[in-house]
C-alpha cells in the first residue's frame, strides 16, 4: 500500500516536471525564435545603408572606368602636335555628355595652373564632337580642377593609375589623366553634375527603391549634407533628422564627400507582427500549460479522494456488519432465555423485553439511516412539499420524538418543505448536538426570518469541529478522528443526509462551529406566502 503511494506520488512529480520541461523548452525556442527576427531584420536594415550608397556610387564609376583602357601618353602627344583629342577620347566625352547625369563636360591641358587670363578651359560640344575654348569657365569648374590639380601634384610619384577622380561636393567630378611615363598630368576633364537630375529624380528613385517608405520597411533614410548642415532628401518627410535618434550613418567612400546617408530603424510591420505572435504563442502556451497542470492535479485529487471513499466505505462495511451484529446477538440471547421458559421473574422478564425493544431499535434507526442514504444515493427519495409554517414542523418534531431543547421559534415563516425530510435534518442534527454537545448537555434551535429566507439554527456547547475538518463534515462516511469523538458512535453518513435532503427542498446548509465550544448548523430555505397545498 505504502509503495503503491509513494509511486504515485512519484508518479504525479514526473509528469508535472515532463510538462514543466516541455513548456520551458517552447518558451525558450519561441524567444529565440524571436529573437532571430529580430536580428535578421536589423541586419536587412543595416544592408540597405550600404546598398544605396553603392547603388549611387555605382552610378559614377562608369565615367572613370571609360578612361581606364585609353593611351593618355598618346593624349598627350596629340595635344601638344594638334591641340586636339585623340578619337578615342573624343568618343570618351561624346557618350559622358549624352549621359543625363552631367549638365557639361569640360577639358583643361594638363598645362593648367588656373582660371584666369590665358588659362585654358574647353567645353565639349556634343553636336559638332568639338572642344570649344571658353573665356569664363563656370566657378564650379574651375575649383574642381584646381581641387584635382592640387592633390594630385602630390600623390603622382606613387601613384599607379592612370586616372584619378575627386568630387567637389555635389558639383563637378573631377578627372585628372595621368601620364606614367612622363609622370606627370596630361588633361583634366571635369564633369559637372546636373543636380535637377540628380537630386530631383535620380537619388529620390534610388532611395525609394531602397529604402520604400517607412511603413513597408520601418526604415528613416536621409542625405545629410554635413557641411551645410541640411538634409538633401529623405524618405520619410514625416520625420525631422536627428543626428542622435540616428541608428547608423555611412559616408560616400571617394564621392560625394561632404554627404553622408543616414538611417533610423524603426520596428518593420513584420517585426510587430512576430512580436504579436510570439505574445499570442506564449499566451497559449501558458492557458494549455495551466490547463493540462489544473487538470492532472484534479484527477489526482480526485483519484486520492476515490480512494479514500473507498477506504471510508470498506471500513464502514466492517463497522456496520459489527453494528448489526452486536444487537442481534443482544435480541438473540434474551430471546433464547425466554424461549427456553427459564426465566420467570417478572422484573428480569421486563428487563430482557426491555433489552429486546431497544435493541431493535437502535437496529431499525440503523437500518432507517442506511435506507436513507442508499435512497438519496438513487434519487429515489419520496418527495413531496407542502407549505409549512416552520415553528410547526420543529415543535411537532420535539412532540413526536420526546426531546428536549432550548427553542427560540419565530412563528410566521413559511417553507414549502417535505415534512419528513425536514424530520431527517432536524433529527440528525438533534442527535449530533446530543452526541457531540459535551457535558451541558445544551441543545438550541431557533427558527427565525432573515430577508426572504426561514433559517433553522440547531446549536450546541460541545467539542466543536477542528476548522481543517468544517469543510469535510457533509461528506459521506466522515467522521473526525480525534479522542472525543471516538468516544461516539457513528458511521459519517448523518450530516451528508441533512445535506442532500436539504438541497434537495432548495435550501442551503452552512456549519460555524469553535473547537471546544460549540457548533451552530444553519438551515435556510427560501419564504413561501403559500398557505396550501397546490
Ligand atoms: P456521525 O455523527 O454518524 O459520525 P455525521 O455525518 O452526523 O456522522 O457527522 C460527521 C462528523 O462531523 C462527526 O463524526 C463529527 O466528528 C462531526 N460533527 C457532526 N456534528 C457535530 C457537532 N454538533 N459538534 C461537533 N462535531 C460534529
Amino acid at each position: 500500500m505504502k509503495r503503491y503511494f509513494t509511486s504515485r506520488w512519484l508518479l504525479l512529480g514526473l509528469g508535472l516536471a515532463a510538462l514543466v520541461g516541455l513548456t520551458g523548452m517552447n518558451v525558450y525556442t519561441l524567444v529565440r525564435l524571436q529573437q532571430a527576427t529580430v536580428q535578421s531584420s536589423q541586419d536587412a536594415q543595416r544592408n540597405k545603408v550600404s546598398e544605396f550608397n553603392a547603388a549611387v556610387a555605382n552610378r559614377f564609376n562608369p565615367a572613370v572606368r571609360a578612361f581606364w583602357p585609353l593611351n593618355v601618353e598618346a593624349l598627350e602627344g596629340t595635344w601638344r602636335a594638334e591641340r586636339r583629342l585623340p578619337d578615342d577620347f573624343t568618343a570618351v566625352l561624346a557618350t559622358l555628355s549624352r549621359d543625363s547625369l552631367y549638365a557639361a563636360v569640360y577639358f583643361a591641358p594638363g598645362s593648367f595652373v588656373s582660371c584666369g587670363i590665358g588659362s585654358e578651359v574647353y567645353r565639349f560640344v556634343p553636336e559638332t564632337e568639338q572642344l570649344v575654348r571658353i573665356e569664363q569657365p563656370p566657378r564650379a569648374v574651375c575649383d574642381g580642377i584646381g581641387l584635382i590639380r592640387t592633390r594630385v601634384n602630390v600623390l603622382i610619384e606613387e601613384y599607379r593609375w592612370n586616372t584619378k577622380r575627386l568630387f567637389d561636393a555635389n558639383r563637378t567630378m573631377n578627372i585628372a589623366l595621368i601620364n606614367h611615363r612622363g609622370n606627370g598630368i596630361a588633361g583634366y576633364v571635369s564633369l559637372e553634375i546636373d543636380n535637377t537630375y540628380f537630386q530631383r529624380r535620380y537619388l529620390p528613385r534610388e532611395m525609394a527603391s531602397v529604402f520604400g517608405t517607412r511603413e513597408e520597411t520601418g526604415i528613416s533614410a536621409w542625405i545629410y549634407d554635413w557641411l551645410r548642415g541640411e538634409v538633401v532628401l529623405t524618405n520619410d518627410p514625416t520625420a525631422t533628422f536627428e543626428r542622435r535618434t540616428v541608428s547608423m550613418s555611412q559616408r560616400f567612400p571617394d564621392i560625394l564627400d561632404t554627404w553622408t546617408t543616414a538611417a533610423r530603424f524603426d520596428t518593420t510591420p513584420v517585426l510587430v507582427e512576430s512580436n504579436n505572435s510570439l505574445w499570442r504563442n506564449l499566451l497559449a502556451l501558458g492557458v494549455a500549460t495551466l490547463l493540462l497542470v489544473s487538470t492532472i492535479v484534479f484527477m489526482f485529487v480526485l483519484a486520492q479522494r476515490e480512494r479514500a471513499l473507498a477506504l471510508r466505505q470498506a471500513g464502514f462495511l466492517a463497522n456496520v456488519t459489527h453494528e448489526l451484529k452486536t444487537p442481534i446477538a443482544v435480541m438473540q440471547a434474551a430471546g433464547e432465555n425466554l424461549a427456553d421458559g427459564r426465566v420467570s421473574d417478572p422484573t428480569r422478564l421486563k428487563a430482557y423485553g426491555t433489552h429486546i425493544q431497544t435493541e431493535s431499535m437502535r437496529l431499525r434507526r440503523m437500518i432507517d439511516k442506511l435506507l436513507d442514504v442508499a435512497k438519496t444515493e438513487a434519487g429515489r427519495y419520496p418527495f413531496k412539499p407542502e407549505p409549512y409554517v416552520m415553528a410547526d414542523l420543529v415543535d411537532r418534531y420535539l412532540k413526536e420524538s420526546g426531546e428536549q431543547a432550548d427553542t427560540r421559534l419565530e412563528s410566521a415563516v413559511r417553507v414549502v418543505v417535505d415534512r419528513d425530510h425536514f424530520d431527517t435534518i432536524l433529527g440528525n442534527l438533534v442527535e449530533n448536538a446530543r452526541k457531540y454537545g459535551g457535558d451541558t448537555g445544551y441543545v438550541g434551535i431557533r427558527v427565525s426570518r432573515q430577508g426572504r429566507r426561514a433559517v433553522l439554527e440547531v446549536e450546541d456547547r460541545g467539542i466543536g469541529i477542528p476548522p481543517e475538518s468544517i469543510k469535510r463534515v457533509f461528506e459521506k462516511f466522515y467522521r473526525v478522528e480525534n479522542a472525543d469523538t471516538a468516544r461516539t458512535k457513528g458511521h459519517g453518513l448523518g450530516l451528508s443526509i441533512v445535506k442532500s435532503l436539504t438541497e434537495l427542498n432548495g435550501g442551503r446548509v452552512e456549519v460555524r462551529s469553535t473547537l471546544g465550544s460549540g457548533t451552530t448548523f444553519r438551515i435556510s430555505f427560501p419564504i413561501t406566502d403559500r398557505t396550501h397545498a397546490n
